[in-house]
């Protein structure tokens, strides 16, 4: 099957109000072109150096989305165009967004990322961690900042039940922060949540954007 013919299923079986980000780690220039032949416009990169090289020799109208785990150091390097960096999880990350949004005199849309898995892994805050970093309110003092939404990755398991309940968290999450915090705020709308293996749960539990690398591209 052909990337045309993988993304014609997903243009049939995503419901519409759902984003599809194409994530093209690891996958070279050409084969991206591809998919924005086909017309996709939204793409989805983990790693700042590749994304950097790779924006440079496609078009401009592409969305580039940050999905991976990003260093201090390098925001300055995608601040000048990135759509949306899916994780912000933690406070200094924030400061230095909203440096960056500032030199760059733009406002930067941002999704709180969360830590839902039953897996160990070092990104993304922990639901408590995400309700103080929101009491304590710093992210009220950055103009340049626009929080949008919650990310996450469940475990990476067979176990339906289990992937089901990851994602409920989230939601349940982001309902209580839209409450809490964003009650009259129409831009904080997003649960980026599902990848390959699990989207369809993702969009039954409620995904409105999911990240689709190897059902695109095929394997990295
Ligand atoms: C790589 C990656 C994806 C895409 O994964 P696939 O299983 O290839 O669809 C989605 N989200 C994040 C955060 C990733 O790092």
């Amino acid at each position: 099957m052909s990337i045309q013919s993988h993304i014609a299923f997903l243009r049939e079986t995503v419901p519409s109000g759902v984003t599809l980000v194409a994530v093209s780690k690891f996958h070279p220039a050409e084969v991206v072109r591809e998919a924005y032949d086909a017309g996709l416009r939204v793409f989805g990169e983990s790693r700042v150096q590749e994304l950097i090289v790779k924006k440079d020799q496609l078009p401009e109208d592409i969305e580039w989305h940050f999905i991976g785990s990003l260093q201090r150091n390098k925001v300055k390097q995608i601040a000048p165009f990135i759509s949306l960096i899916h994780s912000l999880d933690n406070e200094r990350l924030m400061q230095e967004i909203e440096k960056q949004g500032a030199a760059n005199s733009r406002i930067i849309s941002c999704l709180l990322q969360l830590h839902i898995a039953e897996e160990d892994t070092k990104s993304g805050f922990s639901p408590d961690e995400c309700r103080s970093f929101l009491r304590e309110g710093n992210w009220k003092a950055c103009p340049h900042v626009r929080i949008v939404g919650v990310m996450g990755m469940a475990t990476y398991t067979d176990n339906e039940r289990q992937v089901r309940k990851e994602f409920h968290l989230l939601k349940s999450l982001f309902e209580e922060f839209k409450t809490g915090y964003f009650p009259d705020d129409p831009a904080f709308r997003e649960i980026s949540m599902g990848m390959t293996g699990d989207y369809p749960l993702a969009i039954e539990e409620g995904s409105t954007m999911i990240r689709i690398g190897t059902l695109i591209f095929g394997d990295r």
